[in-house]
């Protein structure tokens, strides 16, 4: 339980956003292009990337990595948000078969 607070450093544009009936906050920092969602209803903000018109929730030491962190001043490598591979994740798992 417990409720996130996020680092005042970040630099935010901050949007509703509703998708499936379900409304949520996006904030997507200026600086380091980390995404952070948090529904209407919860207290916690979580880690996520973009990813057209949904949101990837990332695991939890993610989310708890970022949400405790002051903005690092820079997209961090392997963070881009864009052909994201996480495990478990959709996104990328079809494009390659293996053997001929
Ligand atoms: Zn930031």
């Amino acid at each position: 339980m417990g409720r996130y607070h996020l680092s005042t450093t970040h630099l935010w544009s901050e949007q509703q956003v509703t998708i499936d009936h379900h409304t949520f906050f996006h904030r997507q920092c200026q600086i380091c292009d980390r995404d952070f969602v948090r529904a209407l209803d919860e207290g916690e903000w979580r880690a996520v990337h973009v990813g057209g018109l949904r949101f990837d929730f990332l695991n939890e030491e993610t989310t708890h990595r970022w949400v405790s962190e002051d903005c690092p001043g820079h997209p961090l490598p392997g963070e881009e948000n864009h052909g994201r591979i996480r495990p478990g994740g959709l996104q990328a798992s079809s494009k390659h078969r293996p053997g001929i």
